[in-house]
């Protein structure tokens, strides 16, 4: 779907503030310890964002391990970046960082601290015992313009009331993710068809940008079957005014991918799916003028370009370099 450019800031964390930034390119050597930890417990190791850098409608991990047995909470600031959910492991602390497709290019710090769980005195004496700051460089990408003489006639079905209902129903969809990855390698393209419209797409009118795209449409005939991208828990499955027949899957770790306008829906939510499972039929329900799918990856709420997941593991994308693609 084509999300309002006023709108298209919802993923972006206002509320975090950076004040000592002094971030490094290097993932391994841009952890600066702030104050020398007071209790061994209260430590982070090894913290990177791999990769350091992501283009716009990219994404990047951020893990760091504390000192076993040490029942923290890891806190984390952030400027402009959407603020990633962290998710405990085997392996220690992990979570996506999103970059926007409007997120400004160039550093954006991050920085992690711990507390004690539960905080049994309040921060101010507690303090930060152990802290670091991390840094995601966006690199500026290239969207494709659609130029316009004439803004699109606002139609009911997009109507800023149907936006915002749209809006509130995904947030409520992906309240609860699942804490493991439930993805299996890299992600498959749900359907065949030529791309009608691609990611990030800024379109136009008089020179005044009034939309972006939120994913990548492929087009195709009616009745094309849609298969799961990968597999994981489907959150929401129904018809929705903007979208049409729609289905969202909840791949684990905050990562889920989106499917609309379809004719129909093969499955309901709650069903676990497996990657390449059929999920619906490829229609033009909802605010739709073609038979086509709208096919979309969020980290949370912020889309991401979903063909950046069928490059790898979301899990490994750093090793390629693929994530900045
Ligand atoms: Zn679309």
């Amino acid at each position: 779907m084509l999300i309002p450019v006023a709108a298209a800031e919802t993923g972006a964390s206002a509320s975090g503030k950076m004040t000592d930034a002094a971030p490094e390119g290097s993932p391994e050597a841009s952890l600066f310890l702030g104050n020398p930890p007071a209790r061994a417990s209260l430590e982070i190791h090894g913290a990177a964002l791999q990769p350091s850098e992501a283009a716009q409608g990219g994404l990047s991990i951020i893990r760091f391990r504390t000192v076993a047995g040490s029942e923290v909470l890891p806190q984390l600031e952030t400027d402009k970046l959407s603020r990633p959910l962290l998710f405990k492991g085997q392996e220690g602390w992990s979570g996506f960082v999103a970059a926007g497709y409007s997120l400004d290019p160039g550093i954006h710090p991050i920085r992690l601290s711990l507390e004690r769980l539960p905080p049994d005195k309040p921060a101010a004496e507690e303090g930060f015992h152990s802290a670091g700051a991390l840094a995601l460089n966006v690199a500026r990408r290239a969207f494709p313009v659609e130029r316009i003489s004439v803004p699109p006639a606002k139609t009911p079905l997009r109507s800023e009331n149907n936006l915002t209902q749209h809006t509130n129903r995904l947030g409520e969809a992906k309240k609860e993710t699942s804490s493991r990855a439930l993805w299996e390698g890299a992600f498959i393209r749900p359907t065949e068809g030529r791309i009608s419209s691609e990611f990030g797409l800024i379109r136009e009118a008089d020179g005044v940008p009034t939309s972006r795209h939120s994913g990548i449409d492929l087009a195709n005939r009616e009745g094309t079957p849609i298969r799961a991208a990968n597999s994981g828990r489907v959150v929401l499955s129904e018809y929705m005014t903007v979208t049409g027949h729609s289905v969202i899957i909840d791949h684990g770790l905050n990562l889920y991918t989106a499917y609309y306008h379809m004719q129909e829906r093969e499955v309901q939510a709650g069903d676990e799916v497996k990657k390449g499972q059929h999920v619906g039929l490829m229609g033009s329900t909802g605010y739709s003028t073609g038979p086509h799918l709208h096919w979309s990856a969020t980290i949370g709420g912020t889309p991401i370009d979903p063909d950046i997941l069928t490059k790898g593991d979301p899990l490994s994308l750093s090793a390629g370099g693929s994530g900045s693609s």
